[in-house]
């Protein structure tokens, strides 16, 4: 519901910006390695700096987790991929080494099989014989066998998963029509059918209404539904539950955190997220969120649980994920301005009266400098969030928003003269526009994506706020979106100071177009549909303003010398399309009105120009830049007298597989079958 990922990596840093830290490490198939830097940690305290480090340590400590919930044989192949890497005594040289060894690097940064954004099943460019070679020749080390298995036996079991397009081809699959949970691979749900879900969770729901109780817990959050004897029932994720050896470890790093914690409030925050980790327990969950919102104060925050449900095709089961961080005081000066102004674009929003907030609650921003991406926040990892997602405690204790600074300086300086914007731009004016306001202009739309979008608006009584199922997440991004591009057009920002010329807004504009009907095709295979939620957000707003705005030509798509260009020729009609829009989408969520909203989204948001397509694909694969990024984390050293941490130094290593080996030996708890 609330990350923000980078709109597109082609975002044109400014050339006075340009730093000598080599952020760009390697590329591979469609992925580029980099390395962000972690600015002003020196200057931490003492304790700080600890807390730092152990708040990493506890960010690394699930990794596993997320490996199984993306798909029950993730482990096992990433095991037998890392002891072939480890003791393959052979030729390591060969183009087919070479070739297992990008396969190998591709199932790291995916967490699992299956691509990290468009969830689609990848394959090793190498035959099946030579991968049997590799396991066969392989001396040393061990395999993920399982108890009693012959070697003949593993492999008979582990190849077709790794290359039998008939098996597990899709982690999430939202296609209409089919059962979403047998069809897809992902490990919440066992033996379990979409109906079957629904109907566990709606009468948990009802019971908790005739018991009296809660009955705004996030049910099903942080457990596998399993189908066992016929009997359907939850296995929860917590100590001496599912996933317990990576929990205690967890468990261990945050009892260290809580001890240097940088005041009381923090430390209770950290302690109730013990306890939840402790009993599984939801109604712990939110004690914690309501806690977590209120620490405005701490320099240092983090993000550590089961929290985005992206992964689940129902919407329901989230993620294990963390991010370690704190506060960048400059730019938060800026989110700062736009929070505190929340009432005044609540009130002014083109949505109906009755669906606007009385009273926007909280909405805290802040920037921030991440100095730790841990579980679905790694290798590839959002640029802003916006938590807690449970729309209850948004509602009567606000919520946190964060843009992540330092991870988008590192995109930004990754991505300098890759010609990305040249290729795509239709004038020479868009380009300098781009040029001299595109960072500017992108980091503001996150500010009021994430400060103000996902904050803004209310349900009507009666709308519970998943009623628009699987279509909630894209409508959800598109709401907040457009809240941003509406107001970032606003004289309110100029008066405000947050910029004093047009040419910002237009530049996001034409960006915002430009990738929503263009160039983030560069990330869709040939003949494929759109399903990530961000991309079908803003697949969504491009065509349907672009639709809105055809009679009056507001929008335009002129081919030149054989290439398309998408050219905005109106900015202020556009803005007011984007606030029809707005107001519809709030409509949508505010009545929860499942029929508009899938309409809207099967509409405009799925279907793929097939024409255009090729010719973008074409034109990017000139250019040689890969569509996805990832991260290289820093690394924390304690440095210690007399078993005393007397200093934490930061280091920034570049080694992409060398991490990976590293975490996967000694920050590796679960076992292979969960
Ligand atoms: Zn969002």
């Amino acid at each position: 519901m609330s990350v923000v990922f980078s709109a597109c990596n082609q975002k044109p840093a400014e050339e006075s910006r340009q730093d000598d830290f080599n952020f760009l490490v390697e590329q591979f198939a469609d992925l580029k390695i980099m390395r962000y830097k972690v600015p002003e940690f020196e200057n931490l305290t003492l304790k700080q700096k600890e807390l730092v480090y152990y708040l990493s340590q506890a960010a690394l400590a699930g990794r596993d987790i997320l490996f199984d919930q993306n798909y029950k044989y993730n482990l096992a192949v990433r095991r037998t991929l890392e002891n072939i890497v480890e003791h393959y005594p052979g030729d390591r040289e060969s183009e087919d080494f070479r070739n297992f060894m990008v396969y190998t690097k591709r199932v790291w940064f995916s967490n699992g099989i299956h691509h990290h954004y468009s969830k689609d099943k990848f394959f090793p460019a190498v035959s099946r014989e030579y991968f049997e070679k590799l396991i066969r020749e392989t001396a040393g080390g061990s395999f993920p066998m399982r108890e009693g298995q012959s070697p003949d036996e593993f492999i008979s079991e582990i190849m077709p998963v790794i290359f039998d397009p008939a098996v597990a081809p899709k982690a999430v699959s939202q296609e209409a029509g089919k059962d979403l949970l047998l069809n897809s691979a992902c490990n919440f749900y066992e033996g379990v059918t979409e109906k079957e879900a629904e109907e566990f969770y709606k009468k948990l729901k009802s019971d908790a209404v005739k018991q009296g109780a809660d009955t705004l817990l996030s049910f099903g959050l942080n457990s596998k539904l399993v189908k066992r004897d016929g009997v359907v029932t939850e296995e929860v994720y917590r100590l001496g539950g599912l996933y317990s050896k990576a929990i205690e470890k967890i468990v261990f790093w945050l009892q260290k955190a809580a001890g240097v914690a940088e005041n009381d409030l923090q430390k209770a925050v950290i302690e109730s997220l013990i306890r939840y980790y402790e009993t599984g327990d939801l109604k712990v969950w939110d004690e914690y969120n309501v806690l977590w919102v209120q620490d405005l104060d701490s320099h240092i925050d983090f993000v550590n649980g089961f929290i985005e449900n992206y992964g689940d095709p129902l919407g329901l089961k989230a993620t294990w994920e963390s991010v370690v961080n704190f506060k960048d005081l400059e730019a938060t000066k800026r989110a700062q301005l736009i929070s505190e102004n929340a009432q005044w674009f609540e009130d002014h929003s083109p949505v109906e009266a009755r669906f606007r907030k009385k009273e926007v609650k909280g909405v805290s921003a802040k920037v921030i400098t991440a100095a730790q991406l841990g579980g679905d926040c790694y290798p590839a990892t959002p640029i802003g969030i916006n938590l807690p997602n449970a729309d209850w405690i948004r509602k009567e204790h606000g919520s946190k928003s964060v843009t992540i600074e330092n991870i988008t300086y590192a995109y930004d300086q990754a991505s300098l003269g890759n010609g990305m914007i040249e290729e795509f731009a239709g004038s020479d004016e868009e380009i300098a526009l781009a040029k001299a306001y595109g960072s500017l202009a992108s980091n503001l739309h996150t500010d009021l994506h994430e400060c103000l979008g996902h904050g803004s608006g209310q349900l009507l009584p009666g709308t519970v706020g998943d009623e628009l199922k699987n279509y909630g997440s894209p409508l959800e991004e598109a709401r907040a979106d457009l809240f941003a591009l509406y107001y970032i057009a606003d004289p309110k920002l100029m008066e405000l100071g947050l910029y004093d010329n047009e040419g910002v807004y237009k530049a996001e504009y034409n960006s915002y177009i430009r990738n929503g009907l263009m160039t983030q095709l560069t990330r869709i295979e040939p003949g494929k549909t759109i399903e990530q939620a961000h991309m079908r957000c803003r697949q969504l707003i491009a065509a349907w303003s672009y639709e809105l705005g055809k009679e009056s030509n507001v929008i335009e798509k002129v081919v030149k010398e054989n290439k398309t260009y998408v050219k905005v020729n109106d900015h202020p009609a556009l803005r007011k399309i984007f606030g029809e829009m707005l107001a519809e989408i709030q409509r949508i969520k505010s009545e929860g009105d499942y029929e508009a909203g899938r309409n809207l989204i099967e509409k405009y948001a799925v279907q793929v120009d097939q024409e255009l397509h090729r010719e973008v694909l074409e034109r990017f694969s000139k250019l040689n830049i890969a569509p996805y990024g990832g991260f290289i984390n820093p690394v924390f050293v304690p440095v210690t007298e007399n078993g005393k941490i007397v200093d934490v130094k930061v280091e920034y290593p570049d080694n992409y597989t060398g991490q990976m080996m590293d975490y996967s030996k000694n920050q590796s708890f679960l076992p292979t079958y969960n």
